[in-house]
């Protein structure tokens, strides 16, 4: 029986219902104040949250809390769990959570990657409790959501960094709007809506993957003859297991306060997804991760192994993170609304312009930060995003921009218009005026942006991290042109026109999968990082250091060590990687071939015996030896290509020859053992193949 969302929602949540029952009236309002305006909390008044939060967390059968980070570029959440049990002197086991231990924590950050801003001697990390993230109970531990840097203050994880941009876009939006006289406004939230991708394999058989298990993804595996092609899957019906699978998780999400939305079967076979509605980008990050690890969990407790990589089937569409964002005041305004009348609306207009010169400014620095090593197979390759950064508009938009490029104003608009179902008894609907371009990798989508290259087991801290960041800057280049104007309006329409017309080229309407675009980007000097190696050097361009320490955001220095972490973090994914390639090779394809050849040499020598014709057996088994030779010198080339790539110097040299050399040795290795996949027997075949794995589970 499905449950009832209404009974259940929020229920693990020490969310607002139960502070305003739990603690004293004075203090409960100086709490929602501070969650909602920031600011230091005394440790008297922690200690007085802590003390009702340990009492409901114990209620809820809670026996530990942790502090819940998430360490840069590790995918899943951290934390390290501490008992609320202490024994005083008098010897009597008690129950203690004090404000300072709500407050901060002290988890080992020595094997998290810090780049070498730490010394293993001063290995400590500091865990602060972010108080505008709701604190929950989750497998018997209170989990208090946290932002984590180390002894000398620099951020180790990725939302430190995104807290300080969305202060940042806050300021300096808050600026603009009160020039625009809207007087009134004192915050700007940035709001985050993540789709979020993934598979679902069968444990058993993922199990039998050494590939799956260790790196995430199939390194060997051929494609079966019925593909996604046949397209039967997209919103297909779920199947049974996949149901209840499904049912659990949104019940958990629920009774954390977290709402999902859709759940159809994504493109590719076994392939699904799960929106939350849209949530302040910091809660957005702290709800993503926590969808992302009941994904995982619960995924075993059904006999199913969830994928959270980019690609885990090569030759099937790979997963992504759409990543819904958009800016409104707290006085109700959505920034990227165009209204009614775009033409008239400069607010929409000066934003809009902000947003095209930031992506413009920061394309390569976006493009990374929606990157990792799994979503390089995704990223222009025919199917998501291509890694080339443009924006598209819509019709609408469009029109008002090129409107305003041409002749320096926008005086009408394309009304969107009515859908007409010439069936009388149906009401036309309103026509959405922004119709669906799913190649661009930022779609303007009515009333907020979509950034679809994310990738889909990346945490979203990064991405949000530059989305506010870059329009903070803009923001704030705006009003220092503006503010002393004479003439506003004469003054802001010159600025609109003015940036559109400079930053016009990062406009793209039209398909972006296709050969042409490619062409036409490169002519219009719009980068394009085939791989995040190239992207990487992104984090400390001009543009990026003097972004982000303007606004205090990362350092020089942090953001150099970001830059040696990515690079390292490439390099070891590709390395792992290849050696379970050579070990799958060695222990498991080349017996299992071996012993093929064995009965085809024994069958030719029976069937010849008898003086029958074993043509058929013998070209087999030359086909099949030929192959098994390139397999196996594949195999000991790799090896050598690895130890060669791991002995250069500079970890930027290192990951270039690990994306240029080590792929291509993994590549050479791969072909002739898929080419066999699809001539042995499968009995013979010593692991499961696509075919089994995508259509069976
Ligand atoms: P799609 O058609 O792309 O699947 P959905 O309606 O499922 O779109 O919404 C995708 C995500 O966008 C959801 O998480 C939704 O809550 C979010 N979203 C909707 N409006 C906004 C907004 N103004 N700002 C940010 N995210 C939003
Ligand atoms: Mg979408």
């Amino acid at each position: 029986m499905g449950v009832n969302i209404e009974k259940v929602f929020g229920d693990n949540v020490f969310d607002d219902s139960v502070m305003k029952v739990r603690l004293p009236k004075s203090d409960y309002e100086k709490v929602k104040v501070l969650m909602s305006e920031g600011g230091e909390i005394t440790e008297q008044l922690a200690d007085v949250v802590a003390q009702a939060m340990k009492e409901w967390a114990l209620e809820k059968g809670a026996t530990h809390y942790t502090h819940v980070f998430q360490p840069y570029v590790i995918s899943v959440g951290a934390g390290k769990h501490d008992s609320f049990a202490s024994v005083p002197d008098d010897g009597e086991i008690e129950n203690t959570f004090t404000g300072k231990d709500l407050l901060m924590g002290e988890p080992d950050a020595s094997s998290f990657p810090s780049g070498g801003l730490r010394k293993t001697s001063s290995a400590r990390g500091y865990t602060a409790w972010d108080i505008t993230s709701p604190v929950y109970v989750k497998e018997d531990t209170l989990c208090i959501p946290t932002a984590f840097c180390s002894y000398t203050g620099e951020s180790l994880d990725t939302k430190t960094p995104l807290l300080k941009a969305m202060h940042a876009v806050s300021k300096y939006g808050v600026r603009l709007m009160r020039l625009f006289g809207h007087e009134d406004c004192n915050r700007i939230f940035s709001y985050v809506g993540p789709e979020q991708e993934y598979f679902l394999v069968d444990k058993n058989k993922y199990m039998k993957r050494a590939d799956l298990r260790f790196t995430g993804r199939t390194l060997f595996g051929a494609m079966p003859p019925k593909g996604q092609e046949m397209d039967d899957q997209y919103f297909g019906s779920i199947k049974t297991r996949v149901k209840k699978y499904m049912n659990e998780v949104d019940e958990q999400l629920w009774k954390l306060g977290i709402t999902c939305k859709t759940e159809h079967n994504e493109v590719a076979p076994a392939q699904h997804e799960i929106a939350p509605i849209f949530a302040i980008s910091n809660v957005a990050l702290d709800n993503n991760l926590l969808i992302m690890d009941i994904l995982k969990k619960t995924a075993d407790k059904h006999g199913l192994v969830c994928l959270l990589h980019e690609k885990p089937f090569e030759g099937v569409n790979g997963s992504g993170k759409h990543n819904n964002w958009s800016l409104t005041s707290d006085t109700g305004i959505n920034l990227f609304k165009p209204g009614k009348k775009p033409e008239d609306n400069k607010l929409f207009q000066l934003v809009l312009a902000c947003t095209m010169a930031a992506v413009d400014r920061h394309a390569v620095l976006l493009r990374l930060a929606a990157s990792n090593t799994g979503n390089d197979h995704r990223l222009g390759a025919n199917e998501a995003p291509p890694a080339i950064i443009s924006m598209y508009l819509g019709d609408q938009v469009e029109d008002v921009v090129n409107q305003i490029i041409e002749k320096g104003e926008a005086t009408s608009s394309l009304s969107s218009g009515e859908l007409d179902f010439g069936i009388k008894k149906l009401p036309n609907l309103q026509k959405d005026p922004t119709d669906r371009n799913r190649t661009s990798p930022f779609a303007f989508t009515g009333n907020r942006f979509e950034f679809r290259m994310v990738a889909s087991s990346n945490s979203i801290g990064d991405v949000n991290t530059v989305l506010n960041a870059m329009m903070a800057e803009q923001f704030e280049i705006a009003y220092e042109e503006l503010k002393d104007a004479e003439d506003l309006d004469k003054a802001v329409t010159e600025y609109i026109t003015k940036l559109m017309r400079e930053h016009q080229r990062i406009i793209f309407n039209g398909d972006g999968y296709s050969n042409e675009w490619t062409v036409e980007a490169k002519k219009r000097g719009l980068p394009n990082c085939r791989s995040i190696v190239d992207a990487i050097p992104a984090l400390t361009y001009d543009s990026t250091i003097e972004m982000y320490e303007k606004f205090g955001i990362l350092s020089k220095q942090e953001l150099e060590a970001r830059k040696e972490i990515q690079l390292e973090q490439y390099a070891n994914i590709r390395n792992i990687e290849a050696l379970t390639m050579i070990d799958m090779a060695n222990k498991l394809y080349i017996p299992a071939i071996i012993n093929y050849t064995k009965q085809l040499a024994d069958t030719v020598v029976s069937v010849k015996s008898v003086g029958v014709d074993a043509s058929v057996q013998t070209d087999i088994l030359k086909d099949t030896t030929e192959k098994l030779v390139k397999a196996k010198k594949a195999a000991v080339n790799l090896k050598a290509v690895v130890e060669e790539a791991s002995k250069k110097a500079e970890s930027q040299d290192i990951a270039i020859a690990y994306k240029d050399d080590v792929m291509a040795a993994m590549a050479e290795l791969r072909k002739p053992i898929d080419e066999l996949e699809k001539s042995l027997p499968k009995e013979m075949w010593p692991v499961p193949t696509y075919g089994d794995m995508i259509f069976d589970s």
